[in-house]
């Protein structure tokens, strides 16, 4: 099997061209050149694919089969995506330029575990009971809240569509899917494979085109009951305002700008080679990045040395080159949305000590030092492998300077202090803490973000509240 050349949209189970025939480009990052075509998807389309969603959940099996046929069902998914692990990570490589070699052996076994995990939640999952005496039996049931609009981005296409599919078809919705424009491949595999391991026909569709076509034709929709968005802080305002118009709840997982914060007794060794993970991993395409690094003055110096050090050791390159670290940016918009950003470490009085520009859409891992912390560079999603690094002096410096954002995703902490460590986490404003380590995950952990960074929690339990009605049964026994 090879990866298409034309990206259809998959609805009622079905590979459909866009309805009006209308197509977008689909270019490789890595050549820059046009590799495929993808069905643009019409307000049409999603109607379709919203209906074709809408009688599944309301006349079709799947949200009326027992927690235990379901869940059989995503593990058989789960096998499938191991068996066709190699195209998909080949597609989202070739889509937006993730090394294969990390797509291969970190994103498809992570997004096939997703649809594991969900499916063994699903059936460990167990609900209230309230004692009211003999005369009333009182419980909580979680009902399946209907179709699931997920709209999806291109950094991790694979792994973030999964996130959210897993948990919404584990708890017995329909869903319709619409897959960033740049990476749209991996989406429409996973609707095959899908297909293949018994998810009925229009209980996981896929619709290709842009957002402010196929994406908001989708949020508009009234005949959506949940809307689940991964993407940026702008489009993610424009997905809250549309959901209000159908009071649809709404979870999103938006941008963020992460402190690193490296204190002064933290192992600077590790604290290094984690940073440069934090930043430079998916050259920097990472919402829950730490690239505002807050460095204590009395190890700066050696701090930023390491870093560079880490840095030099990135090899940046071709996508299907087995050495390579870092792919290109994903696209023509996002390599010179990263340039924009690093002309301006200087234009704001920083200094980059490495990094920068290469050849085509490629991005070299960058150290800046010197930015001052409300510079544009150092408070907006750069997106890309930038490192801001900051002196503070004290602990309490280093917490202002962290919670000075309009983001509250992560942050991580550096530190061989246990009471730092015990004491830092309720006092930085975000979603996500990891001390002395990154991406540490575990899904029954919320993920998530306060201010700019989103609205809503996933993972675990916190899917199940917002991919579920609960439902309140008050049973007179007699
Ligand atoms: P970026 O600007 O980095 O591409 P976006 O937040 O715009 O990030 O994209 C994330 C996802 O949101 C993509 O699938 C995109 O097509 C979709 N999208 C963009 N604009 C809208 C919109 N107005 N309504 C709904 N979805 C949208």
């Amino acid at each position: 099997m090879t990866v298409p050349t034309f990206v259809p949209h998959v609805i009622a189970g079905a590979q459909q061209a866009a309805s009006n025939a209308k197509t977008l480009n689909n270019i490789n990052p890595w050549t820059m050149s046009h590799q495929g075509e993808v069905a643009r998807g019409s307000v049409r389309d999603i109607e379709s694919a919203v209906a074709a969603a809408r009688s599944a959940f309301d006349d079709g099996p799947w949200p009326r089969m027992s927690e235990r046929d379901r869940a059989a069902v995503l593990h058989r998914l789960a096998d499938l995506m191991h068996r066709d692990a190699a195209l998909l990570a080949r597609a989202d490589a070739l889509d937006m330029g993730r090394p294969l070699v990390s797509a291969t052996a970190v994103d498809v076994p992570r997004a096939a575990d997703m649809f594991r995990f969900f499916a063994d939640h699903l059936t460990m999952s167990t609900s209230d009971r309230y004692p009211m005496g003999s005369a009333y039996h009182a419980y909580t049931d979680y009902r399946p809240a209907g179709v699931v609009a997920a709209i999806t981005p291109w950094n991790h296409p694979l792994m973030l569509g999964t996130w959210k599919i897993a948990a919404a078809l584990a708890w017995g919705n329909t869903v319709v899917m619409k897959p960033a424009e740049d990476s749209p491949t991996s989406a429409f595999l996973l609707a095959g494979l899908a297909l293949e391991a018994g998810v009925p026909p229009g209980v996981f569709n896929v619709v290709q085109g842009l957002g402010a076509e196929a994406g908001s034709a989708l949020t508009a929709s009234e005949q959506v009951d949940r809307i689940t968005f991964t993407g940026s802080t702008a489009t993610g305002r424009l997905v809250a305002h549309a959901a209000a118009a159908t009071l649809t709840p709404v979870c999103l997982e938006l941008g963020g700008k992460g402190a690193s914060i490296v204190l002064a007794d933290a192992d600077l060794e590790l604290a290094a080679a984690t940073t440069a993970q934090a930043v430079f991993n998916n050259s920097g395409q990472v919402c829950l990045a730490g690239t505002r690094v807050l460095v204590h003055t009395s190890v700066r110096e050696e701090f930023v040395h390491r870093l560079v050090a880490e840095a030099h050791r990135l090899r940046v390159g071709d996508p299907f080159d087995p050495a390579t670290d870092l792919g290109p940016l994903a696209s023509q918009r996002q390599s010179e949305r990263v340039r924009g950003y690093f002309d301006l470490i200087t234009d704001e009085g920083g200094t980059v000590v490495t990094g920068g520009p290469l050849d085509g859409w490629s991005f070299a891992p960058t150290v800046a030092v010197g930015v001052p912390p409300r510079a544009r560079v150092a408070q907006e999603e750069v997106f890309g492998p930038v490192a801001t690094v900051t002196e503070f002096d004290d602990e309490d410096d280093a917490v202002r300077l962290a919670n000075d954002t309009r983001y509250g995703l992560t942050c991580v902490v550096f530190t061989q202090s246990l009471r730092a460590a015990a004491t830092l986490p309720a006092r930085l404003r975000c979603g996500t803490v990891w001390v002395n380590c990154y991406q540490v995950r575990d899904l029954r952990a919320p993920i998530g973000g306060r201010g700019d960074s989103g609205i809503g929690r996933e993972g675990g339990d916190f899917s199940r509240e917002f991919f579920t009605e609960p439902q309140a049964v008050f049973l007179a026994t007699s």
